[in-house]
């Protein structure tokens, strides 16, 4: 059975896309830590733990997760973007890309922002036109 990532990487559950190519595929995470907290996938590949991916896709991932950090630094206002891995909740690989401006912003503890489909429309846009431009 498909997992739930795998579903939204092929568009039968609707996410706020911010980059995608043949392979891996980017978009908000729907409880954010911070705006512009984005989960970045393997499409296909539906391996629970990061570490036993085989080494194309782990390699493939850290790169593209790369380049959407990067889309991300220039679209939200941060000091830098910072990475996790958890996987407490979801067995699919995901990487979270969380725009930092302190320690606290990478809290998983912390009340998560709500924000309305409005402005995660605006987030995933302006990362999405950054993505395209590099
Ligand atoms: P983890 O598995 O890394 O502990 O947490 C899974 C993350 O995926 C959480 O931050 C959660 O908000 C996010 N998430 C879970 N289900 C969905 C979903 O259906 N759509 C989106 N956009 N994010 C989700």
């Amino acid at each position: 059975m498909a997992t739930i990532f795998s579903k939204i990487a092929s568009g039968e559950i609707p996410s706020y896309k911010v980059a995608e190519n043949e392979d891996f595929y980017a978009f908000l995470d729907i409880n954010p830590l911070a705006e512009g907290h984005t989960l970045v996938i393997p499409r296909k590949v539906e391996t629970d733990y990061i570490f036993d991916l085989d080494e194309d896709t782990y390699a493939g991932l850290c790169l593209f997760a790369r380049k959407v950090a990067a889309a991300i630094r220039e679209a939200v206002p941060c000091k830098r973007v910072g990475v996790a891995v958890l996987g407490m909740e979801v067995p699919h690989t995901h990487i979270h890309l969380v725009p930092l401006n302190s320690e606290s912003d990478l809290d998983f503890r912390k009340k998560k922002l709500e924000l309305a489909p409005e402005e995660f429309e605006r987030i995933a846009k302006s990362i999405a036109d950054k993505y395209a431009g590099l």
